[in-house]
């Protein structure tokens, strides 16, 4: 009997502590509430580079964020977005 209510009391602070772990990773990986960090890494649709959010050219096509290596891609893009319709 006590052995499961000492089984059952690790895992109540065995859950705690991932639970905090997890908390802090979370909180510590997205600094402030924007969506996107300047350093977070984004792919391009056209060529599926990655490039910083920072040093993308953002192009809003129906009213989604697009991140584009550069104005090359962001064309190429529009035009095929305006080709299909
Ligand atoms: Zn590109």
């Amino acid at each position: 009997m006590w052995r499961i209510i000492i089984i059952l009391i690790l895992l109540i602070v065995l859950f705690l502590m991932i639970r905090k772990s997890f908390r802090d990773f979370r909180s510590g990986k997205s600094a402030g509430h924007a969506p996107l960090s300047k350093d977070m890494m984004v792919q391009d649709p056209v060529c599926k580079l990655y490039i910083a959010a920072g040093s993308a050219v953002v192009e809003h096509i129906g009213g989604q964020p697009y991140h584009f290596c550069g104005h090359d891609c962001a064309g190429k893009f529009k035009r095929y977005m305006a080709e299909r319709g």
